[in-house]
């Protein structure tokens, strides 16, 4: 998929995080939701879109100088486009486990750092796990696919020009998750007058077609 979808993705990604979070009272108590959004989303943004560094730097969107520095690391290890190392499930897997582990049990390591700088670390690593699984799932969603692990590809459409990168497909993708994430964001608002918009959907589903009533 392309960096627009990834970044539609992204964003309805941590749009429907974010509201489990809130439903299952997992988010960190006594910080403002909303602040905790604003620290997860632009992680999430920049991971939705992480796993394309592996690309030539000319194909780069975002030329900014961390996303260089990135980008110089991994291709040390020469990658190909959609590569195992930022595009499987295995590797790219392993290394979310070892910041989560990190994030985690990283105070024993580095004792220096406060409590409250751990749960902005953490926040940080929640948004960026949100985007980059938007992203695998995405490029399983297109011909291309992702790696299972190096070599095992994955892809949920058949090998048809249909789901090609940038086709007709992507775009309705890329539409769909906007609109979707323009409902997830209605239905937060929606939160504070106690309705859901799906509740909503569904009354007014049953009142047309009283069939399902
Ligand atoms: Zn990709």
């Amino acid at each position: 998929m392309m960096y627009r979808t990834h970044k539609a993705g992204g964003a309805l990604a941590m749009a429907i995080a974010f509201e489990y979070f809130r439903a299952k009272d997992m988010l960190v108590p006594g910080m403002n939701e909303y602040v905790q959004l604003l620290i997860m989303y632009p992680a999430s943004s920049w991971g939705a879109t992480a796993p394309d560094l592996d690309h030539h730097w000319n194909s780069v969107k975002e030329k900014t100088p961390f996303n260089m520095l990135v980008h110089k690391i991994l291709h040390l290890s020469q990658p190909k486009h959609r590569s195992w190392q930022t595009h499987s499930i295995l590797v790219t897997g392993g290394f979310c486990a070892l910041l989560y582990s990190l994030v985690t049990y990283g105070a024993v390591l580095f004792p220096g750092l406060a409590a409250i700088d751990w749960t902005i670390l953490r926040l940080i690593f929640v948004g960026f796990l949100t985007g980059l699984v938007s992203h695998l799932v995405l490029d399983s969603m297109s011909t291309a696919g992702i790696h299972i692990w190096p070599g095992a590809k994955f892809r949920v459409v058949p090998r048809t020009s249909f789901f090609a990168t940038g086709s007709k497909w992507e775009t309705f993708v890329y539409y769909t998750c906007i609109v979707f994430t323009v409902i997830v964001v209605i239905n937060v608002g929606l939160g504070y007058a106690d309705l859901n918009i799906w509740t909503l959907l569904w009354d007014g589903v049953k009142r047309l077609l009283p069939i399902f009533a």
